[in-house]
């Protein structure tokens, strides 16, 4: 048996058409290596949280998770999921619409109205899906959707899916944005399209000022609030919170795979007739599966810890001040941020690399980013702080940056 699936393998691999194919490929993979943009990826055999465990034994301190709260290996969630699967089983084998809706997909999608103050919410398998399905229900081309440069790539593509005419503005420029918005001006609607949190400088949209232009130019609003729910504003609860935004913002599109316990799932949340339609039309609900009980049951505790206590984000924000301050101090560049996401500037892409490189042998995973990543001549260390960090993690941290910062001479 095992050499009839041998052999098969083998005359599959041998197929001319694959051979020129193949050989495509490895040149595509090879030009990558080149480039230094190959992704290796790091087998984690622990849970995801501030310590985790290598595959061969070894621990680092994790600074490049998403892991926001720190919820990623909270017991409550992990009972929460264990009490949804034993009492609504383990998958849905369905779409939403078809059989795939259990009481608890209702009651999260409840809780994520009840946390952005919105009126209606619509679950999704990822946020990737939320904002490749949001655009086209919505949106023709008599309309024009203007869209930040620096937005996600899931932003992106749900713009192309959608036959809108489109406008960039340059990033958080709200100039530029004031022109854009003439430009569309003939159109029938139009929507100012952000990312709240933007993932390589950290800084946070200016929703205030957005609104105010959405107002004077007539258009709608949507924020992508994946890095900033959990994170910005007073007690956490995102952009609408901390700039004072509720009732201004039309439609939010968030992730459950990052502050919110960081397992999968996304929604959309606003207005009750955008989510109607979208739940009519939105062909990434329609057509694939609903989350399954176990995050909908995980999900919903999140939002009920969240709710009971705002420690989780206290922390976040106490970390987040004294990582910067012993950083800012030690001498480093760093950019000014009001959300987790600390950008240590280094400008040299070499030097991103090996520095990021030298961090890990210390035990500290951080990432080094370069062009075309982040603009040419601005690549970076990238830090992001959790809850789950303890003092004694941010002071390794910072004392692995000022080690490798001297030996690179980055710092003096
Ligand atoms: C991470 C991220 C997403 C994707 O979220 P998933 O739920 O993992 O698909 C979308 N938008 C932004 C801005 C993100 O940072």
């Amino acid at each position: 048996m095992e050499k009839s699936i041998n052999l098969k393998i083998e005359s599959i691999t041998q197929k001319a058409m694959y051979g020129s194919f193949q050989k495509h490929l490895q040149d595509e993979i090879a030009s990558i290596r080149e480039a230094g943009l190959y992704k290796n990826e790091r087998n984690i055999v622990s849970p995801q949280t501030a310590e985790i465990t290598l595959e061969g034994g070894g621990k680092a301190l994790n600074f490049c998770a998403n892991n926001y709260l720190g919820l990623a290996d909270n017991p409550r969630l992990i009972k929460a999921a264990e009490k949804a699967m034993e009492n609504r089983g383990y998958g849905m084998s369905s779409v939403r619409f078809i059989c795939g809706t259990q009481d608890i997909h209702k009651e999260l999608e409840k809780a994520v109205s009840d946390y952005f103050k919105t009126e209606d919410t619509i679950l999704y398998a990822a946020c990737f899906d939320a904002n490749g399905g949001v655009f086209e229900p919505l949106f023709s081309s008599e309309d024009a959707i203007i869209s930040d440069s620096l937005n996600h790539a899931s932003i992106i593509d749900g713009v192309r899916l959608c036959k809108a005419q489109r406008f960039r503005y340059a990033n958080a420029d709200m100039a530029d944005l004031e022109e854009k918005l003439k430009e569309a001006q003939s159109c029938r609607f139009r929507i100012i399209v952000t990312d709240g949190v933007f993932s390589m400088d950290g800084n946070v949209a200016p929703m205030d000022r957005i609104c105010d232009l959405a107002e004077k130019y007539d258009a709608l609003v949507m924020v992508d609030e994946s890095h900033s729910a959990g994170v910005v504003g007073p007690t956490g609860h995102g952009v609408a919170e901390q700039f004072g935004c509720y009732g201004r913002i039309d439609i939010f599109t968030g992730t459950l795979g990052k502050a919110f316990g960081g397992a999968v799932g996304g929604f959309t949340t606003g207005r009750k007739e955008i989510i109607e339609m979208l739940r009519q039309r939105s062909r990434p609900y329609l057509f694939s599966n609903s989350i399954p009980p176990m995050i909908a049951g995980a999900a919903l505790e999140t939002f009920k810890i969240l709710s009971e206590s705002n420690a989780l984000h206290d922390r976040l924000a106490e970390n987040v001040t004294y990582f910067r301050e012993k950083m800012l101090s030690a001498g480093f560049d760093i950019k000014p941020t009001q959300s987790a996401i600390c950008a240590v500037m280094l400008y040299d892409a070499k030097l991103s690399q090996e520095f990021a490189a030298r961090m890990a042998e210390e035990g500290i995973f951080v990432t080094g980013f370069y062009y075309p990543v982040v603009p040419k001549g601005q690549a970076r260390i990238r830090v992001q702080l959790s809850a789950a960090h303890r003092r004694e993690h941010l002071d390794k941290a910072v004392a692995a940056f000022i080690k490798v910062g001297k030996e690179l001479k980055v710092i003096a």
